[in-house]
């Protein structure tokens, strides 16, 4: 005989399923999380239990120019703390540069080529990353990859800038940031090619078959989840089901990619919630679990 069966049903309850509950009722209406986040506007300050890591923005692009600030304050208030912003090509190096110098603590640069941006002049851009490199510490390399979806033209050459850039991750010691479009596979062959050499990183943007989750995953690389989540048959949400929660981080690649329901404007920070909440909703957890797990691999993966 239990003595809490004398006591009333909450009472009685245990501290977890107490916690359970709590949840349950922050994932069925979000009044927890909205009292969370009324919580953080009073006091000023962040609980531990909404923190959310943009690792893919592109918030240097012209798209922001004119409010950024008002970008990154909402994204604040909603408790995202760190934007990583990857490298297109050395056209934006001054306005990511600016960015980050305004934003110490929460916008961190890359350094890197986007294999959409591998032309001619390819080498002259891998040359700019180089000596990038030697002038301060860059959080990470990329993005770059394969992109065979716009332009066949420079398919070797982007193999070629992809291969000097994993090199360039793992002499610094820097994650690598990972864009592929209708060249997963390939992709992925490569980075095979560096199996125990500590190469670490994201294939950003995922949106692939189970099967080749589990292959990235093989890998020790991460899955970045972003926008196209949210968006109709896109059989992501499938795949993600079976995916555990200790591979994934979160993104917007904002400007683009925009999620559901701003499908058509521009892509901003504050918009992964959107993201957070699909995932929370296909995985049947909290939203809090979703932050908490995919910052602490965030967290891993940049090591700030
Ligand atoms: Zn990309
Ligand atoms: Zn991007």
């Amino acid at each position: 005989m239990s003595r809490g069966r004398n006591l009333s049903p909450f009472l009685s309850l245990p501290y977890e399923n107490f916690y359970k509950n709590i949840k349950y009722l922050e994932h069925s209406n979000n009044l927890f999380n909205t009292l969370l986040i009324g919580i953080n506007i009073f006091t000023k300050k962040k609980t531990q239990f909404l923190i959310m890591i943009d690792t893919h923005c592109h918030l240097y692009t012209n798209e922001f120019e004119n409010d950024i600030d008002a970008v990154i304050d909402r994204a604040s208030n909603l408790g995202i703390t760190k934007f990583y912003l990857p490298a297109i090509d050395k056209s934006f190096t001054k306005s990511m540069d600016i960015l980050e110098a305004k934003y110490p603590d929460k916008c961190f640069a890359m350094a890197g080529l986007h294999p959409c941006s591998v032309k001619e002049n390819y080498n002259e851009e891998i040359e700019h990353i180089k000596w990038q490199l030697t002038q301060r510490r860059f959080c990470g390399i990329g993005e770059t990859g394969l992109d065979f979806y716009w332009d066949k033209t420079f398919i070797k050459q982007q193999y070629e800038c992809l291969e000097i850039q994993i090199e360039l991750a793992l002499e610094y010691n820097v994650p690598l940031i990972l864009h592929t479009r209708n060249a997963l596979n390939e992709t992925i062959e490569v980075i095979k090619k560096f199996d125990g050499s500590g190469l670490r990183g994201i294939f950003h943007c995922f949106g692939g078959s189970l099967e080749q989750a589990n292959e990235i995953i093989k890998t020790g690389f991460f899955l970045g989840i972003g926008g196209v989540l949210t968006y109709k048959n896109a059989g992501l949400a499938g795949v993600l089901k079976q995916i555990a929660m200790e591979h994934l981080v979160l993104e917007t690649d904002a400007p683009y990619l925009t999620p559901t329901p701003f499908r058509g404007k521009r892509n901003e920070s504050s918009y992964l919630k959107y993201i957070a909440e699909k995932i929370a909703d296909i995985k049947n957890i909290s939203l809090i679990e979703v932050e908490q797990i995919t910052s602490k691999n965030a967290e891993k993966i940049f090591g700030l």
